[in-house]
């Protein structure tokens, strides 16, 4: 089947066109990122608007660069949620308008979902598979039994790791987004400070960050009050290694406990090169497939929403022209 994916759930305005769920026809997506950087973060208010001026542009150029006309689409897929609810409407009243006046099936896309079947664009999934989400908005462990069965057994109970990445990369004077920042920084820092990690309760795949955050603030106002130098590289180096140390360790451990045949990496943060690494060193030694996609598909994009949607889809599931964008959309 052939599929229009529709992306706004953030900072993104993106369309792509995808094909068997496997297969990129094109893939369009223009980034808001220039005009939210002097505001160190996303304004929602802006983010709507520049939604509505870009949806008919990047649709056009989707379908220009796939030379497809819409008789060849057999359904429209959508982020619903979660997300900013102002920018999410713009894709979910796109995609109705779209699939009303086409006559095509509409299919709600949940986010993560999305980035979870990113993957697919590049590799046939085998199930069990383990997917850790790493994003500005989620830190999650899904494991997965079969197609489109998502099954959340780890979570973060207060920041995101993306967002604990930004927070960081904000008390360092980085610009916005803080995430490529510290991990350019961290490559260059010695890891000399002892930051905490957040094991939680034993055999729990749960995450949690504020801690960290709270302890490399302390550490640069106590360094600033005592006069000393802090490089901010070791900062960003110890506070990268915190992150990863967590994220790798439940990866691995959850991996363990469900023997799963595939370890998928989703979201912005798996564009993190530390912990890439760190996951390939540690699958390898275990002998279990790990999948990454390209950058190009770690953060917002459309086809991950047409390749997530073709499975909902191809398995019976349909939004009506009642379809709504929910901000705290559940993963199910
Ligand atoms: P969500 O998908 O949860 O709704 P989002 O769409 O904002 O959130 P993404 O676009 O998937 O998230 O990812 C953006 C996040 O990834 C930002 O927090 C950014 O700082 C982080 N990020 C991007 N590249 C890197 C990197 N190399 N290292 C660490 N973090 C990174
Ligand atoms: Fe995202
Ligand atoms: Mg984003």
């Amino acid at each position: 089947s052939i599929i229009v994916g529709i992306e706004t759930s953030c900072d993104e305005t993106a369309v792509a066109i995808v094909k068997n769920g496997t297969e990129i026809v094109s893939n369009v997506i223009s980034s808001q990122i220039e005009s939210h950087k002097r505001f160190g973060g996303v304004v929602p208010e802006i983010a709507s608007r520049h939604h509505v001026e870009q949806m008919t542009v990047v649709l056009e150029e989707a379908f220009e660069e796939a030379a497809l006309s819409w008789e060849a689409i057999d359904a429209i897929a959508v982020t619903e949620g979660p997300g900013l609810v102002g920018a999410l409407l713009v894709g979910v009243n796109s995609a109705k308008a779209l699939a009303f006046a086409k006559q095509k099936p509409l299919v709600g896309v949940h986010h993560i979902a999305g980035h979870i079947y990113a993957n697919r664009l590049e590799k046939e999934f085998e199930f069990p598979l383990l997917a850790l989400i790493v994003s500005g908005g989620h830190t999650e462990l899904v494991l997965m039994k079969g197609h489109g069965e998502y099954e959340l057994i780890g979570e973060t109970r207060d920041d995101a790791a993306g967002e604990a990445y930004d927070k960081v990369a904000r008390m360092l004077k980085l610009p916005y987004p803080g995430g490529p920042q510290i991990d350019r920084l961290a490559a260059e820092g010695e890891e000399n400070i002892n930051f905490p990690r957040a094991w939680l309760d034993e055999g729990s795949y749960d995450f949690s960050f504020s801690g960290l955050k709270s302890s490399v603030i302390n550490t640069i106002h106590n360094a600033q009050q005592r006069g000393e130098e802090r490089k901010a590289a070791d900062i960003a180096a110890s506070f990268q290694a915190s992150v990863i140390d967590v994220l790798t360790t439940k990866t691995v451990n959850a991996a363990k406990e469900h023997e799963v045949k595939q370890v998928i990496v989703a979201g912005g943060v798996a564009a993190n090169k530390g912990l890439r690494n760190a996951l390939e060193a540690e699958f390898a030694e275990l002998s279990i497939p790990l999948l990454i996609p390209p950058l190009k598909l770690c953060t917002d994009n459309a086809a991950m929403i047409a390749a997530a949607g073709t499975i909902a889809y191809e398995q019976g599931r349909r939004s009506g022209l009642d379809l709504n964008a929910s901000s705290s959309l559940l993963l199910k």
